[in-house]
């Protein structure tokens, strides 16, 4: 099968190579494309913001299971999805992509000083880049006028670092305008990139225990991860439902 229901949102039922392929078939046609790497914190959002429910559901021409628990909620629907791919697994591909073809890219988020860590580290790891914009995310204008600034670059990738739902919300504007650009929100992985954040260890990792490691970390995010026992609760009772109405 090749997508997976959770909760409303449609996971494409990809491994990393295949997402690959599909975004590499994208970027030779120019094709603008929207990719959404979403997590249980994400698909709860959508349960209380029906514009960002629409741009996944509708506008998103990728989405992928990032996070541990959307792979978990999937099997307790008795599906399964293949594998867990991360925004940070994708983006530091993508550039080594952006670097092979000398693609523009356009960099959106983050606060200053990560910003700049990010572009010098960009620009001595990937020589062939050209960054064609970077901009903090700490903007006040509205997103729609840094959509426009975005599309005037004419960039072939653009990464946005704001934290979601902001991140989807400003490309979701750029897809609608027919950007040709593959678009994607990263989330914190400026941070993780330049250095600031540190990625967990890769024992975590390979133990689906990188969320964990970010809240012994940084024990602010508890709040945020108070979703997680939520998010069970509901795919358990969409379970329930669905067996009721199979009777
Ligand atoms: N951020 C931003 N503007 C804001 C709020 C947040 O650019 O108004 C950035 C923040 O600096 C960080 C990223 O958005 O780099 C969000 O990181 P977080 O770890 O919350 O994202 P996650 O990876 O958990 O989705």
């Amino acid at each position: 099968m090749n997508k997976v229901n959770v909760l409303g949102i449609n996971f494409n039922n990809f491994t990393l190579e295949e997402f690959k392929k599909e975004f590499i078939h994208r970027l030779n046609n120019h094709r603008s494309t929207l990719i959404v790497t979403a997590n249980p914190e994400i698909v709860m959002a959508t349960k209380n913001d029906s514009e960002y429910f629409k741009i996944i559901k509708e506008d998103a021409d990728y989405v992928t299971a990032d996070g541990i628990g959307i792979l978990l909620a999937a099997k307790m629907q008795k599906q399964s999805l293949k594998e867990r791919v991360t925004g940070y697994d994708l983006f530091t591909w993508l550039l080594r992509i952006a670097n092979l073809r000398g693609l523009k890219i356009y960099l959106v988020g983050a606060k200053a000083e990560v910003l700049e860590k990010t572009k010098q580290k960009i620009a001595q790891k990937y020589p062939n880049i050209k960054i064609v914009g970077a901009e903090d995310g700490y903007f006040k204008e509205d997103l729609k006028t840094v959509a426009n600034r975005i599309e005037k670059a004419k960039p072939d990738l653009v990464f946005a670092a704001l934290g979601f739902p902001r991140q989807e919300k400003l490309l979701a504007i750029l897809r609608k305008q027919k950007l040709p650009a593959l678009m994607m929100g990263v989330g914190g992985s400026f941070d993780v990139f330049s250095g600031v954040v540190k990625r967990a260890p890769k024992k975590f990792q390979q133990m689906h225990l990188e969320w964990f490691y970010r809240l012994i970390t940084n024990p602010t995010r508890l709040k945020r991860m108070l979703v997680l026992p939520k998010f069970v609760v509901e795919v358990e009772k969409k379970q329930l439902a669905v067996k009721k109405g199979k009777r």
